[in-house]
């Protein structure tokens, strides 16, 4: 029952003791949560108030950039107008092509047609006469024939476009006839002539360009020397703006060929806004014009007018985001910062602010950010480093308690309990002397008449129980000190023989035959000890009791002292039942038994070797048992020398 008893309080001790520690855990864990949560909310409050210094810092600069745009726009809407009046159309267009203001331009006269790029030129319906007919019809037949008849032709020709036309006929009826050089000569000769600049064919083209363009095709393959002056005349003719007469679609027909024909040695500035604003208008995709930024229906393509509307510049998203950035541009703008116009419907990730780019781009944003990223974790790192460090100290301050909080209240627990376990066996165990006492008492009472043989017997167990009392009182009040820290040992320079013979004196009379052999073997010259006699004699009589009560009928104990390096050994060794080498580890443990009915009926209770081994190391020494079950123990106590340790102060 008191076994059960037991157990359940341990296990009670135990599950509290878990409890305990889930509470410690909860008052380490929550704080630390709450405080882990309203670091993260400072950091990110911290995050949000370095960005808005930033934002304020820079707010100006980005309002600035904004209306230094809407002014240019506005410039260049005014200027476009005022040039628009003075300079061709054609020349607009290259001119603002090439200054990279526009991707392409359209622009308009004054009845609001478009005048550039202009659409293909009408058809002539001249009537061809009876001699060019009969030439057409031979071409295929007789083409050397025909070039002679066009050649006539040409001859007899009283207007340039005739003439012209007549000469381009017959280098096409000498190709035709595998003339090749006779072609190209009068391709490049006679038919480039100043005075067949303007002539047209039936179909309204300029007919010089389009027979160099020819001439070029037949002689493509040849020796660059042949090639380059013929080019590059075609070449200057086609970037030339300013002399009217060359139509965009011809213009744009002829660049692609001869792209075509020699794309390593042709680029044309203005080709990609020829073929922009052709698209532009062939798809009718310019919406009314308005002095602002809007899209056309071309995907991708956006369309800014003047004032007047006389002049439409087109824009790519891209390079209008290009040009729009480098409008921004500003010596005042800080290095560490970058301005991005934004399309409509889209934000810039990360940016800082972003403002309206106004009404002349309805819209478009302008978007402030950081062109390096780490400028802004820079300016929150420091802060936030200190709330991390900060938030890290107080958790492993509140832990560090917390584990100091454990251990007190760990300490607390485990006193409550011995103080409980300590009533229960200080009750158990003087119950047992004195029910026998007693017993031993009334009997002598109750005896008529008393024989004093009998009294004598009576009185001589009654005194065996009081000793045996007398014994757990002491071992009681010896380990009552001891965990009150109030044990006092008085340390003496002590004869190691003298501490082992009071040691055998008080058993001896005791252990006699011829229940027991008691042999004490002290060895000669033993040196001397620091120790509390008393309290090493008591060590020594715990372990001379437990022999005699752990033995059976025929007892060997022996009591042996010698010196050993320096040291001094007590052994007590007896021939009892022995221990198991699990049990040889707990022992020492205060109210261990191996097996309490043993212990009790013998007056133990668990304290004795607890006490030896706390006295024995209060003199800086060991104890140490060989035990086999069946065969007896022994338990050697090992104290230094006096002497022999210098730090050994005898307190
Ligand atoms: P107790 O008062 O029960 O003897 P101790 O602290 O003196 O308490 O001993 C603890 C336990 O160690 C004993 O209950 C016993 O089981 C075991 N023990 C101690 N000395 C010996 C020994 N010489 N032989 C066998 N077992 C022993």
């Amino acid at each position: 029952m008191r076994t059960i008893l037991r157990k359940l309080s341990i296990l009670s001790g135990r599950s509290n003791e878990s409890w305990l520690v889930l509470l410690l855990a909860l008052v380490v864990l929550a704080p630390s949560i709450c405080l882990l949560w309203f670091m993260n909310q400072a950091v990110q409050n911290e995050r949000l108030a370095v960005r808005q210094k930033l934002v304020d810092a820079y707010r100006g600069h980005l309002t600035l950039a904004q209306e230094q745009l809407e002014a240019r726009w506005k410039t260049n809407a005014a200027e476009l107008d005022a040039e628009a009046k003075i300079i061709p159309a054609a020349m607009l267009f290259a001119q603002q092509v090439r200054a990279g203001s526009a991707d392409a331009l359209i622009c308009f006269d004054a009845a609001g047609k478009i005048a550039y790029p202009d659409l293909p030129p009408q058809p002539k319906h001249e009537v061809r006469d009876a001699a060019w007919a009969q030439a057409e019809r031979v071409e295929f037949i007789d083409p050397t024939n025909a070039a002679g008849e066009f050649a006539r032709i040409g001859e007899g020709a009283t207007n340039v476009d005739l003439a012209a036309r007549a000469l381009q006929a017959q280098a096409r009826c000498l190709v035709r006839a595998g003339q090749k050089e006779a072609a190209i000569s009068l391709l490049l000769g006679p038919l480039s002539e100043a005075r067949f600049r303007t002539a047209t064919d039936f179909e309204g083209r300029l007919v010089a360009p389009n027979a160099q363009l020819m001439a070029l095709e037949l002689l493509k393959g040849s020796a660059p020397e042949k090639v380059e002056p013929p080019l590059d005349r075609l070449k200057a003719e086609l970037v030339d703006y300013e002399t009217p007469g060359l139509s965009a679609p011809q213009r744009r027909f002829v660049m692609h060929e001869l792209l075509r024909l020699f794309p390593d040695r042709v680029q044309f500035s203005t080709l990609m806004a020829e073929d922009l604003a052709a698209a532009v208008v062939e798809a009718q995709a310019l919406q009314p014009a308005e002095p602002t930024l809007r899209p056309t229906r071309l995907p991708g393509v956006w369309q800014f007018a003047s004032e007047s509307g006389r002049v439409v510049t087109l824009h790519q998203t891209e390079s209008l985001v290009a040009r729009l950035r480098a409008a921004t541009m500003s010596p005042t703008l800080p290095a560490d910062v970058r301005v991005d116009p934004l399309v409509p419907g889209r934000e810039r990730e990360g940016a800082l602010l972003s403002l309206p780019l106004g009404p002349k781009l309805p819209n478009w944003r302008l978007a402030l950010s950081l062109k390096d990223q780490r400028l802004f974790d820079a300016a929150t790192s420091q802060r936030v480093a200190s709330y991390v460090w900060i938030g890290v100290l107080v958790v492993g301050v509140v832990s560090v308690l917390a584990a100091f909080a454990l251990r007190l209240v760990r300490r607390q627990v485990a006193l409550t309990q011995l103080r409980n376990d300590l009533v229960a066996n200080v009750t158990h165990e003087l119950k047992t002397p004195l029910s026998s006492m007693r017993l031993l008492v009334d009997t002598l009472l109750n005896s008529q008449p008393l024989h004093e043989q009998t009294a004598r017997e009576y009185l001589q167990l009654i005194a065996k129980e009081n000793v045996r009392l007398s014994r757990l009182i002491d071992n009681f009040l010896t380990f009552s000190r001891i965990e009150r820290n109030k044990y006092a040992f008085d340390f003496n320079e002590t004869s190691a023989a003298s501490i082992a013979e009071s040691a055998a004196g008080a058993v001896r009379e005791r252990f006699q035959p011829p229940g027991c052999r008691f042999e004490v073997n002290i060895a000669p010259n033993l040196p001397s000890v620091m120790a509390d006699a008393d309290a090493m004699v008591t060590a020594l009589l715990n372990l001379l009791e437990n022999a005699w009560k752990y033995s059976g009928e025929d007892k060997q104990i022996t009591l042996a002292a010698s010196a050993v390096d320096g040291s001094v050994c007590f052994a007590v060794r007896d021939n009892g039942i022995g221990l198991s080498p699990r049990d040889t580890k707990r022992i020492f443990k205060r109210f261990y038994q191996v097996d309490q009915r043993l212990s009790r009926s013998g007056g133990g209770c668990g304290l004795g070797l607890s006490i030896v081994k706390f006295v024995v190391e209060a003199h800086r020494g060991n104890i140490q048992v060989e035990s086999e079950p069946g065969r007896g123990s022994t338990f050697t106590i090992t104290l230094p020398a006096a002497g022999s340790d210098p730090k050994e102060d005898g307190t």
